[in-house]
């Protein structure tokens, strides 16, 4: 049965090459930690994960791997469309 998960937080971690700072995982509303692999896993599931932030809201979607120029990691989430609002999965509060 498919789920919908609610994103309110996200978790960063320092690149391996050290040049930035990437989403580890986020935290959905239930105060529950899923690192980016649980995350497109479960989309690839079927189910649905979006974030909730001041009263939007956007779908997350899965993408190979961090946008950030030569990083591996991998695989990477973001919103979709490339939201700029606080529902901007970058832009969400530390978890
Ligand atoms: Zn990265």
């Amino acid at each position: 049965m498919a789920t919908t998960y609610t994103v309110t937080g996200v978790r960063k971690e320092l690149s391996s090459d050290g040049t930035h700072r990437h989403i580890e995982g986020v935290c959905t509303s239930g105060g529950i930690h899923y690192t980016r692999k649980e995350v497109v896993d479960s989309i690839n599931n079927g189910n649905t994960w979006e974030t909730s932030a001041d009263g939007y809201t956007a779908t997350i979607e899965a993408i190979g791997y961090c946008p950030a120029k030569d990083c591996l990691a991998a695989p990477y989430i973001k919103t979709k469309p490339d939201s700029t609002k606080k529902d901007n999965l970058e832009n969400l509060d530390a978890c």
